[in-house]
């Protein structure tokens, strides 16, 4: 029979099945191209048992294989001292549901937002299959973690009635290879025509249109904090341009920018620019990028390469198409639900001498209207009063990837904030609630020595400050006190503070800002501790007095002397009128008094009055005869010995 007879009869590709005989002791050779019609038969009638055979083979294969890859792909998870359920189960990606279940067989009942140690996510990890160390997440770190899933949470509810929005931008690239200049070149000549013909404001962000399509462009403001807000700007972003000067190629803030790029795992576009300097070399340019794996698409890669002159506006037009392609590429991705309450990220704050905080909200999910309630990490930072678009106009709706700065915040809010619309007041009072609990300390371990921590708040005028005195008050580290910053923020201190100040117990410190005038009033009513300081030593010299006051006091025996019990004049129910003799030192009125018989302790008082022939005096030295009153319980034997001794108490210092 010739094989692909064969082959056909039993409906398997002929190289196929002369790949897999072989394996079952049919031995025909990759090549033959006829069978003995004997073995012919032998296979037909054994074909339903060696197909069987076959698909168990190559499912233990892929089985085996996704096993290996599995293996090869989990490193070793960070994971810090504390963690909350709800991070542990984001960082070894499993469902919380699945790490709450496990904690539980471990007998440990907690929900997800509250805080493990790391030896207890360490057995939970290690019993689900991952391997993980303990590492220092900076709180930074961990708050960005705590963003992202929130995002996640905050966008998935969204799924099915997701609409198309516009693609939101973000600019990265070495410093002065022109990110400000493109961003002001494709502002001024594709800003969206108003018929007020407003002025642009710079809020962190703005729009175009262009051939009828909207594109939001973030617009980060100098460099300041340059990293915090090229990785936030991406977090935000959909698509990112890193720019490139052609006369300078690629250089390391071109590379840390590709990586965080990567990081966000959102589309690149390379922008080559500055192409009409005379020094201008784009091939060198591709030439380096190549060097870093950023392979062009000219030079058979994937990276959309677009030269262009921020300075004289050529390429631009190409840029927004390239924005466009990229975009359409990426239109499952790109959506929002408008209908739902409104979320997004905060990419702006200051505050404003006449309008108080400021803020600038990328909105990303729903939709923000004036008088909705807002509130950031489960916070009410108040209502929106109004708000503006980039173009300083009042608008009364914010759909989703507009950029908008919001009026009437109670607080300033910080970079990198989620801030969410609350329905209702009340639920955010639970939500409150939870916090709280998630903010309750981990059970102590018996046997392990409490640390006592200092809870502080702290409120300034300018971010450098509040980084600057968060940084010195960390490293003020003893063995048995802590502090805990729970908040730092800018701005005046508001009753929110204070209110937070109560709740959590903390000492709510103002550098060079004052409490507003209803915050002062509540701190009286409540009788809440703050302080404003002007000069940052006076702020650490009492946080570190605050910490010496938690310090267990401690106590110094000295001791006087002995007297030995010589008779009971009198017993009453809690005191002793007694007479005896100083055998050693002396004894002083006041003092402790520990009774010995036989060597062995009976009981302890105290001194009350001391006496020699019934006159008061304040001290009897060795040798003489007195009377005291004894206060304690009253089993004192002629014969007992008492020790007299005096305890100091002292408040300690931290070195
Ligand atoms: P950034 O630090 O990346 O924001 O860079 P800037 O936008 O501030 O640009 C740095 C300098 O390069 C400025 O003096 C710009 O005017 C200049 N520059 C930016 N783009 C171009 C360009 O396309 N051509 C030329 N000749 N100069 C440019």
């Amino acid at each position: 029979m010739n094989v692909t007879e064969l082959a056909r009869k039993l409906k398997i590709p002929t190289k196929e099945l002369r790949q897999v005989l072989p394996k079952f002791g049919f031995d025909i050779g990759l090549k033959a191209i006829k069978v003995d019609d004997r073995v012919a038969k032998k296979i037909i009638k054994d074909w339903p048992m060696l197909r069987k055979k076959l698909k168990e083979e190559e499912e233990k294969e892929k089985e085996e294989k996704e096993k290996k890859e599995e293996k090869k792909e989990r490193k070793a998870v960070i994971i810090p001292p504390f963690i909350t359920v709800r991070d542990l189960a984001y960082l070894i990606e499993l469902p919380v549901t699945r790490v709450i279940e496990e904690l539980m067989k471990n007998g440990i009942f907690v929900s997800l937002n509250e805080k493990i140690d790391y030896e207890t996510a360490a057995i939970v990890a290690e019993d689900l299959g991952i391997k993980v160390t303990q590492g220092i997440v900076d709180s930074s770190e961990e708050k960005e973690i705590r963003d992202l899933n929130k995002l996640k949470d905050l966008l998935k509810e969204d799924e099915g009635k997701a609409k198309p929005r516009p693609p939101v931008i973000v600019v990265m690239g070495h410093v002065d290879h022109g990110k400000t200049k493109l961003l002001d070149t494709i502002r001024k000549t594709n800003v969206i025509e108003e018929e007020s013909g407003g002025i642009t404001q710079h809020i962190g962000a703005y729009q175009v249109k262009k051939s009828g399509r909207i594109i939001t462009f973030i617009d980060t403001p100098g460099h300041e904090a340059f990293t915090a807000m090229r990785s936030r700007g991406a977090k935000v972003a959909d698509i990112a341009i890193l720019v490139v000067a052609a006369d300078d190629g690629v250089k390391p803030q071109t590379i840390e920018a590709t990586k965080i790029i990567e990081q966000a795992k959102i589309p690149m576009i390379v922008a080559i620019n500055k192409i009409d300097k005379p020094e201008a070399d784009i091939e060198r340019t591709k030439r380096e990028l190549s060097e870093q794996n950023i392979i062009p698409e000219d030079w058979g890669g994937k990276a959309i390469c677009v030269p262009i002159s921020a300075k004289i506006g050529e390429g631009i037009d190409n840029l927004l198409e390239m924005i466009f392609l990229v975009a359409d590429m990426e239109k499952e991705k790109i959506t929002a639900n408008p209908e739902r309450t409104a979320a997004g990220t905060i990419i702006e704050s200051r505050i404003d001498k006449g309008e108080g905080p400021v803020a600038t909200l990328l909105v990303q999910a729903g939709t923000l209207k004036e008088r909705d309630f807002i509130a950031i990490d489960n916070t009410l930072y108040g209502k929106v009063r109004a708000m503006k678009n980039f173009q300083g106009k009042f608008i009364k709706e914010a759909p989703p990837s507009m950029p908008v700065r919001i009026l009437g915040l109670r607080a300033a809010p910080k970079v990198g904030d989620i801030l969410e619309v609350t329905q209702d007041i009340k639920s955010l009072e639970k939500k409150i609630k939870m916090l709280q609990i998630r903010a309750r300390p981990f059970p102590k371990k018996k046997g392990k020595r409490e640390i006592k921590k200092l809870n502080l708040i702290l409120k300034a005028d300018v971010t450098g400050s509040i980084e600057a005195i968060s940084e010195a008050l960390e490293k003020m580290e003893y063995p048995e006190v802590r502090i805990q910053i729970i908040e730092k923020g800018l701005g005046n201190i508001t009753e929110t503070d204070m209110l937070h100040a109560k709740e959590s117990d903390a000492y709510l410190m103002g550098f060079h800002v004052i409490a507003t005038p209803t915050a002062q009033a509540i701190a009286n009513e409540k009788n809440i501790e703050y302080k404003t300081y002007k000069v940052i030593y006076e702020l650490f010299d009492d946080v570190k007095e605050k910490l010496e006051k938690l310090l267990e006091i401690e106590i110094i025996r000295q001791d006087l002397g002995q007297m030995k019990v010589l008779a009971i004049f009198r017993t009453e129910k809690n005191s002793m009128i007694i007479g005896g003799k100083v055998m050693s030192g002396k004894v002083e009125g006041g003092a402790k008094i520990k009774v010995i018989r036989k060597g062995e302790e009976v009981t302890q008082g105290n001194l009350k009055e001391l006496q020699i022939a019934k006159q008061n005096v304040r001290e009897v030295g060795e040798g003489q005869e007195c009377g005291i009153n004894f206060e304690g319980p009253p089993v004192i034997e002629v014969g007992d010995i008492l020790e007299i001794y005096k305890e100091e108490k002292k408040e300690r210092r931290l070195g």
